[in-house]
Parts: structure tokens; C-alpha cells; sequence
């Protein structure tokens, strides 16, 4: 029986190269893999994956719209398509509730696994509506580890920085901006905004 997959992990915890690694052991057997990644830019142009590790993958985009689930069930139905095995989801936490629900879907109508990899918590520590709704469907939860970027703990959350200061207020979803994140451990991030 399929199952749907939900693998998170902090900032640069190596997601998008667990993907690739993930796409690759399939695609080594011969076996088809679909990947899809939300467009931050809503313009439908194809995402890139992976480029910060140095392998780059395209990405199927994901509009506020689409329906996973019949975007899968095409690709497996087109005159010239390959079985899928696997789908793969990057940046899941940008996902909406509806697109969770379809993935199960997937997972129960077409029993094809689902492996979504993405954020749990914001940078203000609250859950995207992605992880929220993938904590509540998944049947296998993982989380990917790595450590703090000031100290050798687990990192679990996330600081925004803007301008070299850390901040703990703003849009859950900033695009386009100038800043910039780095994975912490719990106490690190309350050291950030305390100042003793
Ligand atoms: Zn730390």
C-alpha cells in the first residue's frame, strides 16, 4: 500500500538534495518519477530544485489552483506516459489544505506514494497551513536533521534576519525581499530576541 510521506526539516537541512537522491534512486531503475514544487512567482513557469547544493532539478510549478490530484492522474494517463512510482514534493509547507487532500488521493485512489519535504514551523514558530494539514494526513513523519548555525544543538527552528538583525515580526511569506535565514536550536532562538 502506498503511503504519504511527510519529511521535514529546518532550513538548509538538505531537503532538496534528498529529493534529488530520492528521484535518482528511482529514475536509476528505470522508474518514473513526478516532482512538483509551489510557484512562489504565480507565473507557471517551471521551478528549479536543488540549486543551492549544486544539482539542479526542474520542478512541476504549483498554483494556488491546481489540483495534485488530477495533475498526477493525467501525467499516469497520456498516451506516452510511464508508470509513476513515486511523487515528490518540494517547499511543501507553501502548499494550501485542498492540495494535501488531494495528495491523499493520490496515496489512496491511485496508490502512488507521496513524499512531501518542506518546513515545519515559520520563523515566528507557527505552522505553515502545508505542515499543518501534512501532520495531520501523513502516515510517516520524519524529520531531517541539522545542526544550529551558533551553537553544536539540533537546529528546529528558523531566524529571519533582515539587514543582519533578527526579527520575529512580519509576513509569513516574504518574497522578493532582502532577507535571509539561518536553521536554530530552540535556545538560540530565544537568545536572539533577549537582550540580558
Ligand atoms: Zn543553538
Amino acid at each position: 500500500m502506498a503511503q504519504l510521506y511527510y519529511k521535514y526539516g529546518t532550513m538548509n537541512s538538505g531537503k532538496s538534495f534528498e529529493i534529488i537522491k530520492v528521484a535518482h534512486n528511482y529514475e536509476e531503475q528505470g522508474k518514473s518519477v513526478l516532482i512538483f514544487s509551489p510557484s512562489m512567482s504565480g507565473r507557471g513557469t517551471q521551478e528549479l530544485i536543488g540549486s543551492r547544493v549544486g544539482f539542479e532539478r526542474a520542478a512541476i510549478p504549483v498554483e494556488h489552483d491546481t489540483n495534485l490530484y488530477d495533475s498526477v492522474k493525467t501525467h499516469t494517463t497520456l498516451p506516452s506516459a510511464n508508470k509513476i512510482y513515486c511523487v515528490l514534493i518540494d517547499e511543501a509547507q507553501f502548499l494550501k489544505k485542498h492540495h494535501i487532500e488531494e495528495l491523499t488521493r493520490v496515496v489512496d485512489e491511485l496508490n502512488i506514494p507521496v513524499m512531501a519535504f518542506g518546513l515545519k514551523n515559520d520563523f515566528q514558530n507557527e505552522l505553515f497551513e502545508g505542515s499543518y494539514h501534512l501532520l495531520v494526513q501523513a502516515d510517516k513523519i520524519e524529520e531531517i536533521k541539522t545542526i544550529c548555525w551558533y551553537c553544536d544543538r539540533k537546529a528546529t527552528m528558523v531566524i529571519r534576519f533582515r539587514d543582519g538583525q533578527p526579527v520575529n515580526a512580519g509576513q509569513q511569506i516574504q518574497i522578493g525581499g532582502n532577507e535571509d535565514y539561518k536553521p536554530v536550536c530552540r535556545r538560540c532562538y530565544n537568545g536572539a530576541f533577549h537582550t540580558e
